[in-house]
């Protein structure tokens, strides 16, 4: 599969839901197209509206100190949202917006077939599992689950916002990391 045409045919798709967040940039992704790990948060902020690029804002920098815990970074990591448009004043998205994206996000992981994925916070897992309740159901756990025609290994762990209000999680989130580093390196 030729990676970049696939990536700008998606891009095209994606933007026609401009017409649904008016004056916003498309947040596509970020990262090393090839990278065996693709990271799922959940849609842009204020910084990454402006800078055109998932988690560059507290939220990202947090994120890149986590990643350096387990010897990744930006070059090693594929990282993009499940909305790729900031949602007005930093609402999260609505479980509409979740199921159109939806789609478009399964397109994605299938196109750069990482062999690990890590989901960041509850709308990740939403929209990839479907899983709807409690975080702590599905933190931590390895799911094995089919999109489109392959199946993928998918760990969920805390969103890294959440982790600047409750810095306390950040011990559990790195026991995650770790596990994830562990399937990756297996
Ligand atoms: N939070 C997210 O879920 N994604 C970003 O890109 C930034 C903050």
């Amino acid at each position: 599969m030729d990676k970049d045409k696939e990536l700008s045919k998606l891009k095209k798709k994606i933007l026609k839901f401009n017409k649904n967040f008016p004056k916003k940039n498309l947040v596509f992704a970020d990262g090393n197209k090839n990278s065996k790990v693709m990271i799922i948060g959940e849609a842009p902020g204020k910084t990454e509206d402006k800078l055109k690029k998932p988690f560059v804002g507290r939220a990202g920098k947090l994120l890149d100190e986590l990643l350096n815990r387990i010897h990744l970074d930006r070059t090693k990591v594929y990282i993009t949202n499940v909305v790729n448009y900031r949602p007005d004043k930093n609402r999260k998205p609505t479980p509409k917006e979740i199921n159109e994206f939806k789609r478009l996000l399964f397109k994605h992981i299938e196109i750069i077939s990482p062999k690990c994925i890590l989901l960041l916070g509850a709308t990740a897992a939403a929209a990839v599992l479907n899983h709807i309740g409690p975080l702590s159901e599905v933190r931590g756990k390895w799911k094995n689950i089919k999109i489109i025609n392959s199946y993928f290994d998918i760990l969920t762990t805390f969103h890294p916002a959440f982790l600047l209000r409750q810095p306390a999680r950040k011990k559990s989130t790195l026991e995650d990391l770790y596990e994830f580093k562990r399937k990756l390196s297996s």
